[in-house]
């Protein structure tokens, strides 16, 4: 990796600014109900803590739309956190002017300090020079730890950089980009991805921006149908997308003439409405009757995943085998959860993009029994893409 990182520096008796990504979920009455994201921000404050620096935490939390709004601030965050590192952890009342500076300045080597939430300033999606450069006043160093929205150019992930420098990348940024480099890199082979989701639409760049790396692309979800329907298939009512026909249609071609085998699935689950419980039976692709849907891959198609995954060694995957957050619809997503396990155990590096397909992992139970989860959906789906990602691009490199 060529992006500088807090390795490449001394943090003594210095003020770092981290941006870190705490949008953790919160309970009705504001206790943080999922810590992964916090959990994964630890080495690096702890690595900082080391060093003896003192350790300023910025970030965002939900939607507060640019202004004050007491059920999005971080406060319960710090209280977490706290308790997570065994130590007190400060905070200030807001990112900015008074609240923050007093906070600041008061703040000694081996503290730990959380400013409020960025976006109850509107500046900060806007990216506006004056509140980065309002930002980058408060520390002497900056630390971009928060991979969830580096593919945003907002004030704290993009504008800051040219205020503050050395502007370097924590150990979370680190992993994720290592991870997510071998997958669109250089990855051992046999190179598989697995595509999912609701729509080709959604995925059309990861797909175009994969094809010519990988040694076979397994489809599943939703988008699998548009693929059934430009061969000509009866697919009742699953979902289609009509004005991606003719662009599926060139995926297939495009796959044949690049010898790249696309797995579509064999048999689904059907249902006769979009319902958990709805009637359900299991029945060929080929075969589905019209006023049917296909909401999951059948156990058949489980089946042909699986002898491709045991050839793999390097497997990506990105969107839900079906409509997993129906539980009569869950069954592919999660057996392709438990593969992936499978082949970690043997020897492949396995990559989990955020998003629904982290949450599926985590929910069947194998989050770490593979080699990388990553901790942003909409950013590691854009580094699949091969796009450049603003909060990374701004960083120093070696
Ligand atoms: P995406 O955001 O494109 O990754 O899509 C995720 C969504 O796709 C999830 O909410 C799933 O419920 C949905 N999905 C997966 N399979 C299907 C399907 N066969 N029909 C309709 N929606 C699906």
């Amino acid at each position: 990796m060529t992006t500088k990182t807090i390795d490449d520096l001394n943090l003594k008796g210095k003020k770092v600014l981290v941006r870190v990504d705490f949008n953790v979920p919160m309970t009705s009455d504001l206790k943080v109900s999922d810590d992964k994201r916090i959990v994964e921000s630890l080495p690096t404050i702890k690595k900082i803590l080391a060093d003896g620096g003192s350790v300023i935490l910025m970030s965002h939390l939900g939607r507060p739309k640019g202004k004050p709004t007491p059920e999005f601030s971080l406060k319960p965050v710090a209280a977490h956190l706290a308790g997570l590192l065994g130590r007190e952890v400060k905070f200030a009342e807001d990112c900015i002017g008074k609240p923050a500076h007093t906070a600041v300045d008061n703040l000694q080597p081996g503290e730990v300090l959380l400013l409020e939430n960025l976006r109850f300033h509107a500046e900060e999606e806007k990216n506006d020079q004056g509140f980065a450069r309002e930002l980058a006043s408060l520390g002497n160093v900056y630390v971009n730890d928060a991979f969830g929205t580096a593919h945003r150019a907002h004030a704290s992930t993009e504008g800051i950089t040219h205020f503050l420098k050395p502007a370097v990348a924590g150990y979370l940024m680190k992993k994720e980009i290592e991870y997510l480099t071998k997958a669109v890199g250089n990855p051992e082979r046999p190179y598989i991805a697995i595509l999912g989701g609701a729509k080709i639409s959604g995925k059309i760049d990861v797909i175009q921006n994969l094809l010519p790396k990988i040694d076979a692309l397994v489809i599943g979800g939703g988008m699998a149908f548009t693929f059934f329907r430009a061969q000509g298939m009866e697919v009742g009512d699953s979902l289609v997308e009509p004005e991606k026909l003719s662009l599926a249609k060139q995926i297939l071609d495009e796959a044949k003439t690049k010898h790249m085998r696309l797995i579509l699935p064999v048999d689904c689950v059907i249902a006769d409405k979009m319902d958990n419980d709805a009637q359900r039976k299991i029945v060929p692709v080929s075969k589905i009757p019209a006023g049917w849907r296909g909401l999951d891959i059948g156990p058949e198609t489980v089946k042909v995943i699986n002898m491709e995954l045991r050839k793999a060694k390097t497997i990506v995957w990105n969107g839900p085998m079906g409509v997993f957050e129906m539980p009569n619809f869950a069954n592919g997503t999660l057996e392709v959860a438990k593969l992936l396990a499978e082949a970690t155990k043997a020897g492949a590096i396995t990559i989990v993009g955020g998003g629904d397909s982290a949450a599926a992992i985590a929910q069947a139970g194998f989050e770490n029994a593979v080699s990388h989860v990553s901790t942003g959906g909409g950013a590691s789906l854009e580094f699949l893409e091969g796009k450049v990602l603003p909060g990374l691009a701004a960083l120093d490199v070696k």
